[in-house]
């Protein structure tokens, strides 16, 4: 299938042609014709696999063909967890809208608002933003989303989450009842799937199953180490292996700046980028660490949402996550769009219960490898760690998935993949 015959227009296809796409990816190909068609849809696909595309290209196609008024008011409405998240799909709004006459802006806390009031003063057809600040503006008077034609809800599950819920609820009654709502997340649990039925009007489904991934993909190892010897083995990883551009997750904001003061005492450039960092300090960090000036970021999942790093080679979870589900977004940083790259954890003892969760959700016995010297003391204690970053302990067990016998992760539609992966999301958080 090429992007001529979804019916896309000439201005797109040309803004397409320059990225240099010249297939729809498998997401693409599904949910473009029911977005076209003015159809709700609920699509799970996973990062990586060009669902920004899949929605934000039929959104401009509809938006430039219906587009008569001269005072623009806000048409469609595009909202994501993450200040990172929605500065990058907004910088792939403009890169598709190139050739249309459409304006799109982006708007999130942590900044100055006036300069986004100057923009949203000026009219605007798209807006990206964080809920938090929309919630924000809107109280003040500043907004109005009476005109909204199309929500998209990025990485719907999170936002339908205990985190989010509220927020959105309050954006949906401000909102005009009849719209074109698509949802779009990697893994949909039962209790959020309910809740999205509440908002979407006889929904088309649409899915891009993972195929089988031999070569492009995302190798994945366990190192076991003992916990106080985490930060030496990974500066080792770093120094002796050379590499130049990695990508660290930690579970606390204070293990995330304590690591990285280590590595920049090693020698490493390095930056942390969490929740409690200005937006100034997140963007220049994420900015330096995409142009080659730094060699480690260190983050909490904050990072592990939706971001975009082209050929990230590597992912080091530095400490495993205590939600499963957050493994499967932190390693889709790497191996994205055809690439391939590689995915560490650095596994202590006490994280035995979340390294067994992770395994069961990805339906894959992880590969253990030992790094000599660094092994853990085997009668070290196997007992669960504190819960970190403040979210509730999972009190459901996920569905016992499918084994699959390949060590490889699925989250790339561009190269060939494995078969399905289990996305049944824990229940609770
Ligand atoms: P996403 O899942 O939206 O974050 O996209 C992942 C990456 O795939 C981004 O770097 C996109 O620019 C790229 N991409 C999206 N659609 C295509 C396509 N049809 N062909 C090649 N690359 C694509």
């Amino acid at each position: 299938m090429s992007f001529n015959s979804l019916g896309l227009s000439d201005a797109l296809l040309k803004a397409i042609s320059k990225k240099g796409y010249t297939t729809p990816s498998p997401i693409q190909q599904k949910a473009i014709p029911p977005i076209l068609e003015g159809k709700d849809v609920l699509a799970s696909a996973q990062t990586g696999t060009g669902k920004t595309a899949g929605f934000t290209l039929p959104i401009l196609q509809i938006l430039s063909v219906g587009q008569h008024l001269s005072r623009r008011p806000i048409r469609a409405l595009i909202l994501t967890p993450t200040r990172e998240l929605a500065a990058q799909i907004l910088a792939n709004i403009k890169e598709y809208s190139e050739f249309l006459d459409l304006r799109s802006t982006v708007i999130f806390g942590g900044v100055n608002q006036n300069p986004q009031v100057t923009q949203l003063r000026q009219g605007i057809d798209i807006l990206v933003a964080t809920p938090g600040r929309l919630i924000d503006l809107q109280n003040q008077g500043l907004i109005s989303l009476a005109k909204v034609e199309i929500l998209v809800l990025d990485e719907a599950d999170r936002m339908l989450d205990m985190g989010f819920l509220r927020d959105i609820e309050r954006i949906l009654k401000v909102l005009p009842s009849k719209r074109q709502n698509l949802l779009f997340s990697a893994t949909f649990s039962k209790d959020i799937k309910k809740l999205a039925m509440g908002i979407l009007h006889n929904p088309v489904h649409v899915e891009a199953t993972p195929e089988n991934t031999t070569v492009d993909a995302i190798i994945q190892k366990v190192y076991p180490v003992a916990k106080e010897k985490k930060t030496e083995l990974i500066i080792k990883l770093i120094t002796e292996g050379n590499w130049k551009q990695i990508l660290v997750f930690t579970r606390t904001k204070q293990g995330a700046n304590k690591l990285t003061e280590s590595m920049i005492s090693a020698g490493i450039k390095a930056a942390a980028i969490h929740g409690n960092k200005g937006q100034g300090a997140r963007t220049k960090a994420l900015a330096g660490f995409k142009d080659g000036s730094l060699t480690a970021l260190v983050a909490t999942d904050i990072a592990a949402r939706g971001l975009d790093i082209p050929l990230l080679p590597h992912v080091v979870n530095f400490e495993l996550p205590n939600i499963p589900e957050d493994y499967v977004h932190r390693i889709g940083r790497t191996g994205r769009a055809g690439a391939s790259g590689e995915a560490i954890s650095l596994f202590s003892p006490d994280e035995t219960v979340f390294l067994h969760d992770i395994e069961k959700l990805v339906g894959l016995k992880l590969p253990i490898e030992n790094i000599k010297g660094f092994e853990p003391d085997p009668n070290a204690s196997k007992e669960p760690i504190k819960q970190g970053q403040g979210r509730q302990q999972r009190n459901s067990t996920p569905k016992k998935p499918k084994t699959d016998t390949t060590n490889r992760s699925s989250n790339n539609s561009f190269g060939p993949r494995r078969p399905s992966q289990n996305n049944d999301r824990r229940s609770n958080r």
